[in-house]
């Protein structure tokens, strides 16, 4: 955690609460997330450092920037475009060469790179998108918070064993609504 300058990741009038355990707005009614839980999802993620990972929710890059520096390369996917450039532009600048920052419907995962060894999603769905379970490799772990209510989740990891999913449950969290095909609906 202390590798990653969080204060590269949020707009110059929020640099001193950078450093502050609590989420931050970037934009677009998004936030990046509480450090303690970009460092639990990363932990629960049990990362040696072979991966290949896919995060679900750039927003500002900060997830991935961390997760960078516990895996191989790190797939990372925003439907929103302003973030994703804005994102993208960061990780370029600070020297972030094994992450890919991709434009898209991330609820669905993203076929084309998969499949991946972990898949962490930064925003919460009603329920686990089927679209993962194709995607992750055998052994590999989700991490996701999952919730009836938009705002309101449980973090969950679910460990591809064989074919059959191993489910734990991290505790509450909350989280901004995923959204898309597999995830909520825009309203
Ligand atoms: N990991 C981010 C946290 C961003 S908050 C960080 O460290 O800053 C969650 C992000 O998920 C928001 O930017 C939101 O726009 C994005 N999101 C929501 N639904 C999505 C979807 N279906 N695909 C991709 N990104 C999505």
């Amino acid at each position: 955690m202390l590798a990653v300058p969080r204060e590269e990741f949020v707009a110059d009038a929020l640099r001193s609460e950078a450093y502050d355990d609590r989420p931050l707005p970037i934009g677009a009614g998004q936030t990046i997330s509480q450090p303690f839980t970009v460092a639990y999802m990363a932990q629960a993620a049990e990362l040696l450092g072979d991966e290949k990972i896919l995060e679900v929710g750039t927003g500002s890059g900060y997830g991935a920037a961390v997760l960078s520096h516990l895996g191989a390369k790190v797939h990372t996917i925003e439907r929103i475009g302003s973030h994703a450039r804005r994102a993208s532009d960061t990780l370029l600048r600070m020297g972030y060469v094994n992450v890919q920052v991709h434009l898209g419907d991330g609820s669905l995962g993203l076929a084309a790179e998969s499949p991946f060894d972990v898949i962490v999603v930064t925003a919460g769905a009603a329920a686990l998108p089927p679209s993962y379970i194709e995607q992750i490799a055998e052994g590999g772990r989700i991490v996701i918070p999952i919730g009836k209510h938009r705002s309101e989740q449980r973090l969950h990891r679910f460990r591809n064993q064989r074919g059959t999913l191993l489910i734990d449950d991290l505790g509450s969290f909350a989280f901004v609504p995923l959204i898309g095909d597999e995830g909520w609906p825009t309203t």
